[in-house]
């Protein structure tokens, strides 16, 4: 079982190179993001408010009901290929859980990959960025439009959306909480030697193939 994973700042490619890694090495894609999403698509789930008053404000989310969520996709998911998270942990709290965690079937964090990117770019990425609601990939309307007009690639899905975090305001206070508390995690990694720095600034394919090497040689 290998476990990976991949962090940066918001905007640095993760999401879309995790679904790549998870095809291409059968492994399951763990994204928080994306599950408070889900969780965001029911008004009745219990958690809403408490989630949705964080995650407007581009703030974390507390670490009790993350790592809660880890545990349970884990336990229902049960891959013995491995995970590759998205995400997670977002601080060192959150990577000292991960581990404590994994350490208990036996298991551990394999690579850190951090996803460096110029915080200039950052913004004007992820404000054109958007998605398709059918099969969540991702495209950008200035760099990746899907090839025929308001057709998915993948799925040829036609609905289309952003994400509601995904405006200037709040862009700003997520990359703030980045360099806050999540990249206090490249020292986190750097001392256990797991952490591996890929340059995000290139073409998504070229990154790409980066880190399929980096994976292929764990
Ligand atoms: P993302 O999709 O990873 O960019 O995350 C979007 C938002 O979800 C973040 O701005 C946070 O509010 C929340 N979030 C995602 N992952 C985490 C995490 N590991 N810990 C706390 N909050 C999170």
């Amino acid at each position: 079982m290998i476990n990976i994973i991949l962090f940066g700042a918001p905007g640095s490619g993760k999401g879309t190179q995790s679904d790549k890694i998870a095809k291409k090495f059968e492994l399951v894609k763990i994204s928080t993001g994306d599950i408070l999403r889900e969780c965001l698509n029911d008004a009745t789930n219990p958690l809403y408010s408490t989630i949705k008053e964080k995650y407007d404000k581009g703030q974390l989310v507390s670490d009790d009901i993350i790592n809660q969520m880890i545990v349970n996709y884990i336990d229902s998911s049960k891959n013995n290929n491995g995970y590759i998270f998205d995400g997670f942990p977002r601080n060192i709290a959150q990577g000292e859980f991960l581990q404590d965690y994994l350490q208990k079937s036996h298991n551990k964090v394999d690579k850190a990959i951090l996803m460096d990117i110029d915080a200039g770019v950052l913004i004007d990425r992820i404000v054109n960025r958007f998605t398709c609601n059918n099969c969540g990939a991702i495209y950008n309307s200035k760099t990746k439009k899907p090839t025929i007009d308001n057709v998915c690639d993948i799925c040829v899905g036609t609905n289309f959306k952003r994400r509601s975090d995904d405006n200037e305001e709040t862009v700003k206070k997520r990359l703030t909480e980045y360099k806050n508390l999540t990249e206090s995690l490249i020292n986190f990694y750097e001392k256990q030697g797991l952490l591996i720095t890929v340059d995000a600034n290139r073409e998504v394919d070229v990154v790409t193939q980066d880190l399929y090497d980096i994976i292929s040689h764990i």
